[in-house]
């Protein structure tokens, strides 16, 4: 605190039309809080950023003055990167406005946006972009790690649907990345994470989706799950891009088409969205509640941002988080064992295993086409371990860790870079994977003294 007084903060709220929040402010308590509640970090400075001016100015302060950089987008990653003890953060909450072109098909969105201002924005006119599941997610770190969600197999990921994006860097010079503006820095972007500048705006490319998609749960006791396993991946094998279906295992939560008594069982739930008309997702998905007897099933016409928030309420803002995830190019049947003997000892109500199915769209760009990857995952399965109670930290913790080291023989070795936690440092090379080193040049061409390392950062070659 002495040096940041030394330095001129005032000077600085002079100059932003947002607001500085220090930690005497009244905001100061709340605006420190991200979505992992494991995360406790006090900065000296909280930027709320209104304008593109105010972000190349809180830059080049921090850059100035030698402080550390957070950068705030939806402030959701579980590693709790939007947030830094003792430095500046750039909190873009405010910065959400966005522009719909509906004639063109192209959304120009702030870096503060979540995914519900995006679907909202564009849904008015039958459009979307791909997106994830959970729609208090920060639309900036989604998409610059790759984003993905129910429309991924037909439209891809949300990086093949960036066409442009301004990013302030650490020089604070404003720039636009796109096929032919700077190109090197628009491939980065698109899955390099936040390695590379503050992305004030994106531009999307959209599709028509509904407005009303067929979409739903199909709920199975954990007794039928290894037999339902075995058909979904069989079933996923032949879908066509239009339908993507996910799974859930949990306990089940008092939900009003689940009867009383499965409520705290353990259950498996296919999870589905059929991105066409819903007549011809009807017949397509019948053999999904024939895998076995259903104890429950949800499933029918509805507004896709409804389908966008269906998961909100098992995925709200402040609990304890730790996760875990592999990436899948195929899923043996071992993997199944492993999955539902960890199933049976969940160590919470709130923890449950998420199969993110993808391929299709997201299978055909070459790995080097974007920074992403990994397109060869054609699961992404992710732990959730998820708890309220502070004294459970290490049960929940050791269940995750346990069930990771359990399913790894069967993973491909891969790693979504948005679904790495805090500790796991040492698998940063594997989540960018055969674009390591590639990012690496870039990095030093953008950010050759590393100002934005609050992240799963790439060293600058
Ligand atoms: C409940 C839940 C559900 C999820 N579901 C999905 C899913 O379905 N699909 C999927 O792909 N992912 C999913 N994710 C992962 C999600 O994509 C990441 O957590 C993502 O990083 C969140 O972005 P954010 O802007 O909210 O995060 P933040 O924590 O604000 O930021 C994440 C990282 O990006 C950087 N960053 C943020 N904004 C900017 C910006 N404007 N410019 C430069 N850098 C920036 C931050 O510095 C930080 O390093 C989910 C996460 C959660 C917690």
């Amino acid at each position: 605190m002495t040096n940041l007084q030394t330095m001129n903060i005032q000077e600085l709220k002079e100059n932003i039309t947002g607001e500085v929040l220090l930690s005497n402010d009244a905001a100061y308590p709340d605006a420190r809080k991200i979505w992992n509640a494991m995360i406790d970090r006090h900065p000296a400075l909280i930027v709320r950023c209104a304008t593109t001016a105010d972000v190349v100015r809180t830059v080049n302060f921090a850059r100035e003055n030698g402080l550390l950089l957070a950068v705030r987008g939806g402030g959701h990653n579980i590693a709790g990167n939007a947030i830094c003890d003792d430095g500046v953060v750039i909190d873009l909450s405010r910065m959400k406005a966005a522009n719909v072109d509906p004639d063109a098909r192209r959304v120009i969105i702030e870096g503060g946006a979540t995914l519900a201002d995006l679907d909202a924005a564009t849904q008015i006119h039958g459009l979307a972009t791909p997106l994830g599941i959970n729609s208090t997610t920060g639309v900036a770190g989604l998409t610059l790690g790759g984003g993905f969600g129910w429309l991924s197999r037909k439209y891809g990921m949300t990086v093949d649907n960036l066409e442009s994006a301004e990013v302030v860097t650490a020089r604070g010079e404003v720039v636009r990345a796109s096929a032919t503006e700077h190109p090197d820095l628009f491939w980065a972007l698109r899955g390099g994470g936040g390695n590379f500048g503050v992305v004030t705006r994106f531009e999307f490319r959209l599709h028509p989706v509904g407005p009303d998609v067929l979409s739903g749960l199909i709920v199975y006791p954990i007794s039928q799950a290894k037999s339902v396993l075995r058909q979904y991946r069989e079933f996923v094998a032949k879908a066509p891009d239009e339908l993507s279906v996910w799974i859930v295992m949990r306990q089940a939560p008092p939900l009003p088409f689940l009867p009383e008594e499965i409520h705290g069982k353990e259950i498996l739930a296919l999870a589905l969205l059929y991105a066409g008309s819903p007549e011809q997702g009807v017949p397509l998905i019948k053999p999904l509640h024939q895998f076995g007897n259903p104890v429950g099933m949800h499933v029918g016409v509805q507004p896709y941002v409804a389908w966008q928030r269906a998961f909100d309420p098992l995925l709200t803002f402040g609990a304890r988080n730790y996760w875990k995830s592999h990436n899948f190019s195929t899923l043996d049947d071992r993997l199944f064992d492993v999955v539902i003997n960890y199933v049976e000892k969940l160590p919470s109500p709130q923890c449950e295993i998420f199969f993110g199915a993808l391929g299709g769209a997201t299978a055909r760009p070459a790995p080097h086409a974007t920074a992403y990857a990994h397109r060869d995952a054609l699961f992404v399965m992710n732990f959730h371990g998820r708890w309220e109670d502070p004294a459970d930290d290490s049960r929940c913790i050791g269940w995750a860790r346990d069930f990771f080291n359990a399913s790894a023989p069967f993973a491909s070795g891969g790693v979504y870079v948005n679904f790495l936690t805090a500790d796991e440092t040492d698998r940063v090379r594997a989540a960018y994977g055969s674009n390591h080193d590639r990012l690496s040049l870039v990095k030093r061409t953008y950010d050759p003294e590393n100002l934005f390392r609050m992240n799963q950062n790439i060293r600058p070659a």
